[in-house]
């Protein structure tokens, strides 16, 4: 079996120039998984990534990297990353794993949520490391923030906000007899959500004046 050769930064990764994997070889690397219907466990040494890694003549190599090229027998230039599609880096199942390019490796990381989110985002982590308040650069640098005439909304006027917008539901007319029902009628939000097709929530909004302020 050929062993392509393969570009590739990360250390630990499949980079051989040539050869056969021995039947002894696929023999060894199969002893270290614990084999189920899911995904193939590596059992034996993994990087602090959690991937296992397998040592071929005198190299160190990722085990699913390995286990590709065994099922596959090439790994291309064009697409060097193996990916997990179970997202679990310990897994060498073949079925599990896809190749692909970089920029695919990092759609994946994003679809799995392996970037940090939530509570594990810098936002949250590190609040202290975000600029705010005096030090937020629209305090440090005002002159550099687009107001006035070099406002989006003036240089694009024809973005449209209220009615002139597109997506928006109801006419103007609507909205003053939503308001002038609500006020001077005994009609509730509730009714007055199913007469219009809307929420109760956006009803409470145009009658509380939280939307539509315009008029
Ligand atoms: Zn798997």
């Amino acid at each position: 079996m050929e062993l392509s050769e393969v570009p590739c930064s990360q250390p630990a990764s499949l980079v051989v120039c040539g050869g056969q994997i021995s039947e002894s070889d696929k023999k060894r690397f199969w002893s270290k998984v614990s084999k189920s219907d899911g995904c193939w466990i590596w059992i034996a040494g993994k990087d602090v990534d959690g991937y296992g890694y397998f040592k071929l003549r005198g190299k160190m190599f990722r085990a699913h990297r390995v286990s590709y090229l065994i099922q596959n027998g090439n790994i291309t230039k064009e697409k060097p990353v193996i990916r997990h599609l179970c997202n679990n880096p310990a897994c060498v199942n073949p079925v599990h794993l896809m190749d692909g390019t970089g920029q695919d490796n990092m759609d994946d990381m994003v679809k799995s949520g392996r970037q940090a989110s939530g509570e594990r985002n810098g936002s949250r982590l590190y609040p202290e490391r975000r600029p705010r308040g005096n030090n937020h650069y629209s305090r440090v640098s005002p002159h550099l923030v687009a107001r006035g005439e070099r406002s989006y909304s003036h240089k694009h006027p024809e973005i449209r906000q209220g009615e002139r917008n597109g997506k928006a539901k109801l006419t103007a007319v609507e909205v003053g007899a939503i308001r002038e029902a609500y006020s001077k009628t005994k009609t509730t939000q509730k009714l007055l959500a199913v007469q219009y097709g809307m929420s109760e929530c956006a009803i409470q909004r145009i009658t509380s004046g939280k939307r539509w302020k315009n008029l």
